[in-house]
């Protein structure tokens, strides 16, 4: 009897996870996959942050608006896509809370520790290094992806191909980032134009205040791809830039969970075919990422 019950209790299981998948799948439309969120009793023993957004019932991400691929708002419907929205979904999906209780914060660069500090976000998802200056402030969960810095430049310049090249250039970053630091710190030219937003400094090379655009090679391929006959990614990287989920510092319960979140998404497929339908649509391929060992 008890053997029956347990099959029967399997079988139904069984059938209600393919369900899942079924309606959960990315489908033929290359959508991205729509994560199914668990049962509301998700806990995360410890975490006073992940207390704090169940008493709240819902959560705050911190995210980009402006990096098309990434974190993209489109200004017309308001809806928020890409690379770092999905990775952003799939976190609170497995944290019990469905994409009608998130809210989405735009923060630039220079907010980020901040923000994360006050409480002003849960999480943030959106292109953010994991280096040990931000981590004497904040923690991080991940790496979820690993990019390098690279320049946009107009189509037809010929002049910009490396960072060597840059001596007498006017180069576009934004404020707290690490791509500007680099420039600095790299003295690849002294003419810098800093700004709040890549979309910012997108304009001005646009307008030919500024030579280059210099960020993160993802960030810069989104912007090279809406506009193909203006814009070039030079194409030669000159860093590494593994990102990852910015947490409170002292939560180390939520970053273990975060963390067990992404490493199940990169074993069971998932982040791939978040990539494949973010990204990747591009047609480059990406290694996969190893999470830090704390
Ligand atoms: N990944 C770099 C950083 O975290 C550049 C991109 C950005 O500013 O978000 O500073």
């Amino acid at each position: 009897m008890r053997v029956r019950t347990l099959a029967v209790g399997l079988l139904v299981g069984g059938l209600a996870l393919t369900g899942c998948g079924k309606e959960g799948s990315p489908g033929d439309s290359g959508s991205p996959p729509q994560t199914q969120a668990p049962a509301a009793d998700v806990n995360v023993e410890g975490s006073a942050t992940f207390a704090k957004m169940k008493s709240r019932g819902n959560v705050i991400i911190g995210v980009k608006e402006d990096q098309p691929g990434l974190g993209f708002k489109d200004p017309t419907t308001g809806k928020y896509s890409g690379f770092d929205i999905e990775i952003a979904k799939l976190v609170a999906a497995k944290l019990g809370f469905d994409e009608s209780k998130i809210q989405y914060k735009a923060i630039p660069s220079a907010g980020r520790e901040q923000a994360i500090i006050n409480g002003d976000v849960d999480y943030y998802v959106g292109t953010y290094t994991i280096n040990d200056k931000r981590k004497q402030q904040i923690s991080f969960a991940g790496p979820y992806f690993t990019a390098g810095q690279d320049l946009l430049v107009k189509k037809d310049d010929n002049s910009i191909t490396g960072p060597e090249t840059l001596k007498g250039k006017k180069v576009c970053s934004v404020t707290g980032s690490t791509p500007i630091q680099r420039v600095r710190d790299q003295k690849l030219t002294d003419q810098i134009t800093e700004l709040q937003n890549y979309s910012q400094c997108v304009t001005q090379l646009d307008q030919g205040q500024v030579d280059a655009v210099t960020t993160d090679d993802a960030i810069l391929k989104g912007y090279a791809a809406q506009e193909p006959d203006k814009f070039k990614v030079v194409g030669k990287t000159f860093s590494k830039e593994p990102y990852g989920i910015g947490l409170p510092k002292d939560d180390k319960p939520l970053r273990d969970k975060v963390n067990e979140i992404l490493q199940n998404a990169l074993d069971d497929g998932t982040w791939q075919k978040i990539y494949d339908s973010t990204l990747g649509k591009s047609g480059a391929t990406a290694q996969k990422p190893t999470l830090e060992k704390y």
